[in-house]
């Protein structure tokens, strides 16, 4: 079997390290490398973390030969003496280290020498016997990879800038010889159905062989990402492109798409700025949650005079909320929701209004209206739309969940002024 017959089509990543370990040190290698890795259309089958130990490493090294066609081992090569993790290779491999003149070199290159210096640039230029050696252009330890049968064992060093430099200058040419078709995403994304409504609007997806769907789910948002091969001679993935056109098609309701829409705030500040209009918040439950999604937004000062929170009753009744209003319906309901959104409107000047109201909880909440119950409105013109929701989460979930509400009906409101859809916006009266 030659070269040219080899795939890679796994890889596993061995992090080494104590302090990775106890999680003093979050394994950002491994994700790193997992993302740069899929986009050369290598999967990442697991992440492994040992400490500081030769049998945990070695352990961890042969397994992995047995079940993916790359290994990475990261961290643990530098000069000291619980840095073991070349030795522990070598004893996995059954490879003896050997003293590389090469990397000695580069070394006193890089360092020069000094006294006290020659323990530690004699213990980093021992490497593994007819290992290819991955210069390391910022730091001392050099990447090291040799072959096993058809799994490849590459060594790299912990701290991420040195390893991310020689993956970039070393790894990604190399992975690009072997000319897999790379992993190709795809997210589309809810903002009007929970999780598990969504699990079941897309069986007829998830029955299909292709491509892998999965669904991730936060406060008021679900995800839905596709993930296939992409084995099309562009690079497109057959699979993903039919199932975003069924979701286009089928899935009942709106969907976000990643690749082809901006983030919503940023589509809500670019439209409002087309449209020649401007919007003000009135945010309680909220606290300027929402403004700031908006702030976020380069530019947003041409859109957005003002955004204020009014988190007691008082202040919504100084921002021109009607006081009988609210004691009849209470602050949280969808008529005091629509007259927020009025008030601001008016109040600022602006075409578009946008209030939050709800209970966060824990404590709080009416028997009509339980904890993690919140209402949104938008107003524009003489027209107000509001919507309500109630979920089961924490209070910061109740809480950004309301702002991704506010968000979706203000994005809605844009694309399609007053074209009510029935069953999902109701006109308030408020
Ligand atoms: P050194 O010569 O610095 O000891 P090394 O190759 O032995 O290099 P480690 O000792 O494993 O590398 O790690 C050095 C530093 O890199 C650690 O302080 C740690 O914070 C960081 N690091 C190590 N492993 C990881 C990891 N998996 N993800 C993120 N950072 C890491
Ligand atoms: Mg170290």
């Amino acid at each position: 079997m030659t070269e040219a017959f080899l795939v890679i089509a796994t890889a596993a990543v061995i992090a080494v390290g104590d302090e990775v370990l106890n999680g003093e040190t979050i394994n950002t290698n491994a994700a790193y490398l997992a993302r740069e890795l899929n986009k050369r259309g290598v999967r990442m089958a697991y992440h492994h973390t040992v400490g500081d130990r030769r049998e945990a490493i070695a352990e961890a090294v042969r397994a992995a030969i047995l079940a993916v066609d790359l290994v990475l081992v990261v961290g643990g090569l530098g000069p000291t003496h619980d840095d073991v993790t070349a030795e522990a290779v070598g004893v996995a491999l059954g490879r003896p280290l050997e003293w590389s003149p090469l990397v000695d070199s580069w070394i006193r290159a890089r360092h020069g020498t000094g006294p006290g210096r020659e323990a530690s640039i004699r213990r980093q230029s021992t490497v593994l016997q007819g290992a290819d050696l991955l210069r390391n252009p910022r730091g001392t330890a050099p990447g090291q990879r040799v072959q096993v049968n058809s799994t490849w064992v590459v060594l790299l060093p912990g701290p991420p800038r040195e390893m991310q430099a020689i993956f970039e200058t070393h790894l990604a040419p190399w992975l690009a010889e072997f000319g897999q078709a790379p992993v190709v995403r795809d997210t589309w994304v809810s903002y009007e159905w929970g999780e598990s409504a969504v699990a079941h609007l897309i069986g007829p997806l998830v029955n299909g062989q292709h491509p892998q769907v999965g669904l991730y789910a936060s406060p008021g948002v679900v995800e839905i990402r596709l993930e296939g091969r992409g084995d099309l001679p562009d690079r497109r993935s057959l699979a993903v492109e039919r199932a975003g056109a069924w979701l286009e098609g089928r899935f009942p309701g709106r969907l976000d798409h990643h690749e082809r829409t901006a983030p919503r705030a940023e589509w809500i500040v670019t439209r409002l700025k087309a449209q020649g209009w401007r919007m003000a918040i009135m945010e309680s439950l909220t606290g300027g949650l929402l403004a700031a999604r908006i702030v976020d937004v380069p530019g947003a000062s041409a859109v957005l005079p003002m955004a204020v929170v009014a988190y007691r009753d008082e202040a919504k009744v100084a921002m021109g909320v009607p006081e009988a209003l609210l004691q009849r319906e209470g602050a949280v309901s969808a008529a005091v929701a629509a007259a927020m959104a009025r008030a601001i409107r008016e109040r600022a000047g602006t075409e578009v209004g946008v209030s939050t109201t709800g209970f966060a909880g824990p404590e709080g909440g009416t028997e009509r209206y339980p904890v993690g119950t919140y209402f949104v409105g938008v107003a524009v013109g003489d027209g107000v739309r509001v919507r309500r929701r109630q979920l089961g989460v924490e209070r910061q979930g109740v809480r950004s969940g309301a702002v991704e509400l506010a968000l979706a009906l203000l994005w809605e409101t844009l694309e399609h002024p007053w074209a009510t859809s029935p069953g999902e916006a109701q006109r308030s009266t408020g």
